[in-house]
């Protein structure tokens, strides 16, 4: 083996697809040098953390756009229920209709800027 040559390789210990367990060398050639070590474009850590995070971004993303939706839905299902009620309470003839309403939209202005706040 040419010692020269192994050191331009790419230092990352890649786990075989077999059957038995077994690492091999990356054979790309290293064109970085990272922690002393020669690495190829696709093995180097400042972008195999750079991936990483990217990734975890994504999944950090797709988490708050989820619980944001449930918090919306949440929010909808509550305004819903007060709707209805004022609307029964307009159908029963309990109150002054428009009386009803406003303190309806009230409360639902109330838990809204009580949710807006953390
Ligand atoms: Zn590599």
């Amino acid at each position: 083996m040419n010692a020269d040559r192994d050191t331009q390789r790419c230092s990352k210990l890649i786990w075989g697809a077999g059957p038995w367990p077994r690492q091999f060398g990356c054979q790309n050639r290293g064109s970085v040098t990272e922690d002393g070590k020669s690495w190829c474009k696709r093995h180097s850590p400042s972008r195999v953390k750079a991936r990483r995070d990217a990734l975890h971004a994504r999944w950090r993303a797709a988490s708050e756009a989820r619980e944001a939706t449930w918090q919306r839905g949440e929010a909808l299902t509550a305004a819903t229920a007060e709707c209805i009620e004022a609307l029964r309470q307009i159908a029963r003839g309990q109150g002054e209709p428009v009386e009803v309403a406003r303190a309806a939209l009230a409360r639902l202005d109330a838990s809204e800027r009580k949710e807006g706040t953390p």
